[in-house]
């Protein structure tokens, strides 16, 4: 059960986290949980061991083993548990590149899918200069809707040594056609290794491996409900195989090194739910494709310019990867966060200016590339996180429709231009209006609102009126009254300044302590970023600090503009982000080190 708290200033603040970030990883299952205990307490013998404890312990292995064999059509012994994935594709790798050490793969090309998991290139990568085989780690392009491009592939697959590829993408969730892979793989070099990463494929689309011509297959466990740190790799009869590290003989001799066997016996019930979907607590595709539909239409409905990352046709029903025009990844980050929503950006980077390399091998647009987010849910999701979802996500889409996140104009200067004019810009409709501008306020409006896009315009001098703001010359300067919410700046020779009469506009350049209210959240938002202690249904989603305390026990009338300043920018516009999404819609974040707070820091200091 969510709890929803009400606050008289008309915002609320959420509850439980809903995590939706399943591709990264899942929270492990209760009954999952249960089974690791359950070997924890009376199956914990090594299963090399001789005596009974042992044994019990090798038959939960045996068991697992059995499971995985029914789940992928294939003979127990095709199965080697290991770490998790990333182990998997470096055995994999490892056992081909071993026969070609020395030079012998020189002129060759070891091929991967472009939009491959990093593990992947960056392991062929390095058996290749490991084992000094002397090929050339070559991506094979995808097309537009991510899938392998054939003809590439049929281009480059004469002078290759392997071929990796994967069954689901886990930015987009866009799967392969596994059977036109096949054919024309096999087709053109029926022996070639051919290595497929199964990893987020698994309980989403068939795996029957077995009756297929695929050599190596790694999977994992977390991505569906189990522990971290636990795997296997299937591995076809007759292909090569060298152990990746050696000891006791474990995994008749396939790995070494003592089992994982809680996590195994975990991964074992994962495939039995498999086998048995109506045993398990899975959701059938058509349902989580109902899931997905709702949420896409809920997201579209709070984000009226949200453009799909995925051909959903090709996708796999628990991804959806999606872009905003006019947001930042980071923002809209920090707009879910707001709402107790945990997305990813698309990208691995989630700093703003990234970008993601899956989507630039799409070939979709750099804001598309760099603004990506992936929202994504496991198998057992719920219809009541469903329903809270799809409801936080009205709630979000009410807050920006009263205050677009780029709603009132900011000040930037970018460094490429000219260093002596500032600009003030307005992202949403993209106005930039170009000032002449004194050395001085560079220092402060170079501090202010990174603007990503935008066009230009010099002002010619008379009063005129465009994107939503009005110029109206004065005798010192001019005026500029942004028409949407009649704030006003008045910018003079000798700086900015915003009269007294008007809402203060988002610059520090003309700080009254009047104005505006400083809030410290240095130390706040570091504590914030751990857990909640208590995190429970009824607990707040914000950890209760300075500047929870600050939006929640004071009236948004009373208040001058909140300026939240912390010791990371980013941060504090994340904490501005969360305050404007739950209605302080004036917020405006700065860096510890803008001179103002440091000067107000110092007042404070002697008071
Ligand atoms: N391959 C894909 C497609 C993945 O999504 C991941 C996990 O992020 C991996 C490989 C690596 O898996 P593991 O965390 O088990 O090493």
């Amino acid at each position: 059960m969510s709890v929803r708290y009400m606050y008289p200033e008309g915002f609320e603040v959420r509850g439980r986290e809903i995590f939706m970030d399943a591709n990264a990883t899942t929270p492990v299952h209760p009954e999952l949980r249960n089974v690791m205990e359950h070997v924890y307490q009376s199956h914990y013998g090594n299963p090399s061991s001789p005596h009974y404890a042992g044994i019990r312990a090798k038959r939960i292995l045996a068991e697992a083993r059995a499971e995985g064999a029914t789940l992928l059509s294939c003979a127990p012994e095709s199965l080697v548990f290991m770490s998790g994935a990333t182990e998997g594709i470096n055995t994999a790798i490892l056992s081909v590149l071993s026969q070609y050490t020395a030079g012998k793969g020189k002129g060759k090309t070891l091929l991967y899918g472009a939009t491959e998991h990093k593990a992947v290139p960056e392991a062929l990568k390095h058996w290749n200069e490991v084992l000094a085989v002397g090929a050339r780690v070559e991506p094979v392009a995808v097309d537009e809707l991510g899938l392998i491009h054939l003809d590439d592939l049929a281009r480059k697959l004469p002078d290759a040594l392997m071929i990796c590829t994967m069954g689901a993408n886990n930015e987009t969730g866009v799967f392969q056609d596994m059977g036109a892979l096949e054919e024309k793989i096999r087709g053109l070099r029926p022996d070639i290794p051919w290595m497929v990463d199964c990893v987020q494929m698994l309980g989403k689309r068939p795996v029957a491996l077995g009756r297929t011509t695929i050599d190596y297959a790694p999977f994992s466990a977390h991505k569906l409900y189990g522990p971290k740190g636990v795997g296997a790799l299937y591995v076809r009869p007759g292909a090569r195989y060298v152990p990746l590290q050696i000891g006791g003989g474990q995994e008749a001799g396939a790995r070494g090194g003592t089992e994982n066997v809680a996590g195994i016996a975990a991964l074992g019930r994962i495939f039995h739910w498999l086998n048995h979907p109506e045993l398990g607590p899975f959701h059938s595709p058509n349902t989580l494709y109902e899931m997905r539909n709702a949420l896409l239409t809920s997201l579209q409905q709070a984000f009226p310019k949200l453009v799909l990352n995925q051909p959903l046709e090709v996708s796999l029903p628990t991804t959806l990867n999606f872009s905003v025009a006019g947001y930042s990844s980071a923002e809209l980050i920090a707009i879910f966060d707001a709402a107790g929503i945990r997305v990813s950006a698309g990208s691995a980077c989630s700093t703003g200016k990234s970008r993601s390399f899956v989507l630039d091998a799409m070939n979709l647009p750099t804001w598309q590339s760099e603004g990506a987010i992936r929202m994504s849910f496991g198998p057992t999701f719920t219809q009541e996180e469903l329903l809270e979802v799809c409801e936080r996500l009205r709630f979000i889409g009410e807050q920006l429709s009263h205050a677009p996140l780029h709603r009132d104009c900011a000040f930037y200067l970018p460094d490429p231009f000219t260093s002596n004019s500032a600009w003030i810009a307005c992202p949403e409709s993209a106005l930039v209006l170009i000032l002449e501008l004194q050395q001085k306020h560079e220092e402060q409006l170079k501090r202010e609102f990174p603007v990503t896009q935008w066009t230009h315009r010099t002002w010619g001098g008379s009063e005129e009126d465009f994107a939503g703001f009005r110029i109206t010359p004065t005798a010192e300067g001019f005026v500029l009254r942004y028409l949407k919410t009649n704030r006003e700046l008045h910018v003079h020779a000798d700086g900015i300044h915003q009269p007294a009469n008007t809402a203060p506009v988002r610059a520090l350049t003309s700080l009254e302590e009047g104005d505006y209210q400083f809030v410290d959240v240095r130390e706040d938002v570091e504590r914030a970023m751990e857990p909640p202690r208590v995190a429970q249904d009824k607990t707040l989603s914000i950890v209760r600090s300075g500047w929870a305390d600050f939006l929640l026990t004071r009236s948004q009338d009373e208040v001058k503009t909140p300026v939240f300043f912390c010791r990371s920018g980013r941060r504090a516009r994340d904490v501005a982000t969360w305050a404007r999404v739950l209605g302080w819609h004036n917020a405006v974040a700065c860096d510890a080190s803008a001179s103002e707070v440091n000067h107000w820091l110092a007042r404070k200091a002697k008071v």
